[in-house]
Order: structure tokens, then sequence, then C-alpha cells
């Protein structure tokens, strides 16, 4: 990785909001280069070379992706890859350890689901939020894969409003805590080491919890339709014991430790599931090069070529924002979680449609149990929801946006937006990079000469997202907090914009690095996604002046009412 500057930076898309691009944050493109280049050259074929034995259905069969698979990943080490060496982890970046978990959603959605839960949320907080204690007591064991770690937010009656938890932590006088509760839908539960979060009258706290400890049960696990290899459980809490030197962070840190895992893990969500496009991609490449219909190859019909190109322009795209955000987090920007939320809501999306594409072009064959397309249909379909549900990243994308662009003018900063980090994950605390309003060209600089037309699209694009974000502060004053069409548009368009700049800066940063290649093959998947996002950010901010909102009001009232269908033929 090139020179890591660890100085607290802006959040990127709030400046977008403000009508900013500030270029300095991405650009140039963050490239995996020199050492980290070649440490994670060597995860990705470790991990390669071990995921060409695995077997998903074999897994799937056994309800566990297999205590032998985990212990031959620790002995790699890929069950610690961001973990510090001196724990025992490989110690990469979080663009390295995103570029493994490619390998992994290529191979198989549970296997990937797993590595995420034990690394991107399970062992998260104790490496963001640890002491050096708590590290040298935990990170060992969960690096090798002795032990797997969870993370144990959802309950029944708590999904995404996660900040309302109703698992109680009882101080007790000698420091520790007396933690009653149930959750659900935890996966890897029924393991070792869970990071449970609860509330308490100190405030949300996050306690390490230990398989074995008094008071804590779990199961019956839950069957589910897709990821069945990733023991999905209950977890019981009767009066159990956790001890003080358990407590993450302070007590009334909790929910924050629970969101910024979140942010931070998400990313890794985002390239696994590129992963699996990519192989959906090459699935239906096999198929439509080889199967004929009308004395052709199917891959002669253009309706058939379309959606091979729709699938590669799309994982180009998913991929120039997800290494965009991971370089984000390796250069110190303190605040990603807009576009972690962005690139999440894009790859879970986008994935989907993918894999209905590829599902298509296989006609019936795809359709068989036995298919890898049918199993990816069943394991891919939970993305949109867990790890924040995309219409709550949207909300949380856009009104982070909004409440930025009205502490910014001074008319309208009296509207006072409510903190919407409490109803939908924690807002970054970063006051050192609150954005000024200082004046700064609007242009992405330092985009190779093949972008220029699309540097300056992109700069029409943001000065409209700002003026469309203004006009709703100004349309709907305080209530725009309610306006979730408005935001869901807003959102929509900053993410469009942000893979957009995403993808003129990668393919700047390798044509630099290779020079513009001859055969033109890059370029022109860029400026097809390009061209394409460019079309929906206009519809989306279009879409503000022009729509049928007061149709789906009315129309819902109806649904409401008749609790259902409300029209007779
Ligand atoms: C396979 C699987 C694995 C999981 N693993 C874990 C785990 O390891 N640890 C853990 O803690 N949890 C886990 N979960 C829980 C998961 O994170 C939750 O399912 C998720 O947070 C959503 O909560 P919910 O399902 O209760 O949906 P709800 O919160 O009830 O929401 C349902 C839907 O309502 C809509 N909605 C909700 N709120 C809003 C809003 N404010 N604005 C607009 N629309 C809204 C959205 O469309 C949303 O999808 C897992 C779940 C599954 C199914």
């Amino acid at each position: 990785m090139s020179t890591v500057d660890r100085t607290p930076k802006p959040s990127f898309t709030k400046g977008l909001f403000l009508g900013q691009i500030q270029s300095e944050l991405v650009m140039p493109f963050p490239l995996i280069e020199g050492d980290e280049r070649v440490r994670v050259d060597a995860a990705v074929a470790s991990a390669r070379e071990y995921l060409a034995s695995f077997d998903p259905w074999k897994a799937e069969e056994a309800g566990w992706v297999g205590d032998d698979v985990i212990r031959d990943l620790g002995e790699r080490k890929l069950t610690g890859m961001f973990v510090d060496e001196k724990y025992g982890g490989l110690g990469l970046s979080q663009s390295g350890y995103c570029r493994v978990m490619e390998e992994f959603g290529y191979v198989d959605g549970t296997l990937a689901v797993v590595m995420g839960v034990h690394q991107s949320i399970g062992t998260k907080p104790l490496y963001l939020f640890g002491t050096d204690d708590q590290k040298a007591r935990w990170l060992p064991d969960l690096a090798a894969g002795r032990k797997l770690a969870a993370f144990v937010l959802t309950e029944p009656n708590v999904g995404s409003d996660a900040y309302n938890l109703e698992t109680w932590a009882e101080r007790q006088s000698d420091g520790s805590w007396l933690l009653n509760g149930e959750k659900r839908w935890i996966g890897n539960g029924s393991k070792d080491v869970l990071t449970v979060f609860a509330r308490s009258e100190l405030g949300h706290v996050a306690l390490i919890v230990e398989k074995g400890m008094d008071g804590l049960s779990t199961g019956p696990r839950f069957e589910t339709l897709g990821l069945r290899a990733n023991n999905l459980q209950r977890v019981h809490f009767n009066n159990v014991r956790v001890p003080a030197e358990n407590l993450l962070g302070e007590p009334g840190d909790g929910f924050r430790i629970a969101m910024n895992t979140l942010n931070n893990g998400r990313m890794s969500m985002g390239t696994a599931i590129s992963g699996g496009m990519k192989r959906f991609l090459e699935i239906a490449y096999d198929h439509v090069s080889t199967r004929r219909q009308f004395d052709r190859h199917l891959i002669d019909f253009e309706m058939v070529e379309e959606k091979l190109a729709w699938m590669a322009a799309q994982i180009y795209g998913l991929e120039s924002s997800s290494y965009l955000t991971t370089g984000l987090v390796d250069a110190g920007v303190a605040d990603f979680s807009l576009e972690s939320a962005m690139t999440k809501v894009e790859a879970s999306d986008r994935g989907w449609y993918a894999l209905n594409r590829a599902f298509q072009l296989l006609g019936g064959e795809a359709f068989m149990n036995r298919h890898p397309l049918a199993k990816a249909l069943r394991d891919f379909r939970i993305f949109p929801i867990f790890e924040g549900s995309n219409d709550v990243m949207r909300a949380y994308v856009a009104l982070n946006g909004l409440k930025a662009l009205s502490e910014d003018l001074p008319d309208v900063a009296s509207i006072k937006l409510s903190d919407p980090g409490r109803a939908f994950g924690e807002l970054a605390p970063y006051v050192s990079g609150r954005i000024g309003r200082a004046l700064r060209p609007e242009r992405l600089e330092g985009a190779h000469r093949a972008f220029s037309g699309r540097v300056s699209s992109v700069a029409g694009q943001v000065v409209r997202l700002r003026d469309a974000a203004e006009g709703a502060l100004r349309t709907h004053g305080k209530k725009v907090q309610e306006k979730q069409l408005v935001q869901k548009r807003l959102a929509e368009a900053a993410s469009g914009i942000y893979s957009q700049i995403a993808t003129i800066a990668r393919a700047s940063a390798i044509f630099a690095r290779d020079g513009e290649p001859i055969s033109g093959a890059e370029k022109t998947v860029a400026m097809n996604y390009l061209k394409k996002t460019e079309r929906e950010v206009g519809r989306e901010l279009r879409g503000l002046e022009i729509n049928d909102d007061k149709y789906v009001a009315q129309i819902g009232r109806s649904v409401r009412d008749r609790r259902g269908y409300p029209f007779e033929l």
C-alpha cells in the first residue's frame, strides 16, 4: 500500500452533499502496491489453493462448514486476516482483507458469511476497541481459528432499530455485569467468543461472553432458506455473570462499538459479493457459449450478450467503489460510514440483479436443485437485509448528507435536523473532520485525460445533488426526516456519483500505471458503467421534481384500509 497518512479527514460523501469534490481523498485510487501487494497475493493464492477442495454441498448437508475447514483455514491464518502479526494474524490492510474475501464469495456464499461473521463483525469489535490485555487474551485463538467469534446484537423485538435493545446488563458492586435477555439469528452463536450488546443504567455496553459461562445457552438453531451451513442460533442469557475485564470500551460505548463494527464490516460483504458476481458471470458464459438453440450458440444473440456485458460493467463499478472505500479506511479517513453503507447497498442489490440475469441465461438448468445458481439464489437473498437493511442504509446516507448541508447553510441550520445516528446507526462523531465551507474546485482533479468528459459530467451531477438537497431542506424543513422517498432518491444519486468517481479514479490509476491499453476494453467497460450510472443519477434527481409520490401515499392508505389489495374486478 502506498504511504498511509493517519490524520483524520472529513467524509467524502458529506462533501458531495455540500457540492464539494474532495479529490485529495479519492485520488489517486488506492491500488494495493509494494509489500502489501506481495502479502495480499500470497493470501489470495493460499485461499484459492485451499478453496479448490471445499465442497459447498457437503457443508450444506452437514449444516456447518466443518470444524476441519476452520482448522485448515486457521493454519493458513485466513481466520485472522486483519489481526496484527504479533497476535498471530496476517496483518492485512482493509483492502487486503476485503480482496481475500472475494475469493470466499466466489466459491460459496455460506463460507463467505461464516468468515465474515467471525472476522468482519465477530473479531472486529475486539480489534477496534479492545485494550492490549483483551487483545492478547482473545485475538491469538481467534486469529488461529482455534476459537470462533460472534456479533450478538439482534433480538426478537429488535432488528433494524438496534438502539432499543432489551437485553439488560446490571453492573454489580465488584464491577462485573449480570446479563439477562434473548438474542436471535446469531451466526456462530453457539461458538466461543461472543461480543454481546446490551443496555444498562450506564447506557449501552459491549461485553465479551465466553462459551461455557453459567447461564449462557443456545438453540434451537434456525433452519434457513439459504446459508444453511452458517449455524444460526438463538442465544439466551439467564443471569450470566460477565467479569468487569470483559467490558469493551466504557459503559455507554456499546452502541457506538456496534455501529462502528458494522460500518467497518460491511465492506467485506461488498467484495465477497463481487467475487460471487464474477462466478455468476463465468457460469453464465460457460452455458451460453456451449448451448445451441436456433442453430447457433446462445451467446450469438444480442439480448444474451447484453446480459453478460451488463454483469461485467456492474462488477467493474462495484469493485471500484468497494476498493475506493477500503482505501479510505487504510488512509486513515475517520468518517467512511456513508461510503461503506452505499457500497453495501450497491453490492447487495447489483449482486442480486446479476444473479437473476445469470439465472435467466441458464434457462431451466439453473432451476434444478443441485445447480450452483439455485444455491446462490438461496444464499444471496439475505444480503440486502442483514448488516443494515438497504432502505435503512439509504435513509442513513441521505440524512447524514442533509444534516451536514443544513449545518452549513446558516438560514437552514435553525431547523436542527436530529441526529440520524440514533435512529439509523451511529452518526460519525468526527468533529476534527467537519467539512468547512472552504471554496474548492468542484472538478475531480487528477483523472486520466480519457475521462475528461466524464469528469465534467460528474461535476455537473454534484452541483445538481447539492441543489436538490438544499431544495429538499428548504421545501420540507425538519419534516425531511419523514420524507423517505426524497431520502431514497438523494441517497441513490449520491451513491451513483460516488461510484462514478471511484470508477474514473480506478481506471485513471490503471492507465497511469500500465498505460492506456491498446485494446480499449477497459476504457469501454468504464465508460459504459459511467454513462449508465450517470443516467440513473439523472433519473433519481429528476424524480425529486416529477414523480407519483402523492399517488403512492394514497394507494398505501387504501392498502392499509383494506389490509391488502383494495380493488374488486
Ligand atoms: C441469515 C441471517 C444472519 C444474521 N446474522 C446475524 C448476526 O450474526 N448477528 C446479529 O446480531 N444479527 C444477525 N442477523 C439479523 C439481521 O442483522 C437482521 O435481520 C437485520 O438487522 C434486519 O432486522 P429484521 O430482520 O428484524 O428486520 P426489520 O428491522 O423488522 O425490518 C424489516 C424491513 O422493514 C424495512 N424497514 C425497517 N426499518 C425501516 C426504516 N427505518 N425505514 C424504511 N424501511 C425500514 C426494511 O425493508 C427492512 O428490510 C442475521 C439475520 C439473518 C436472516
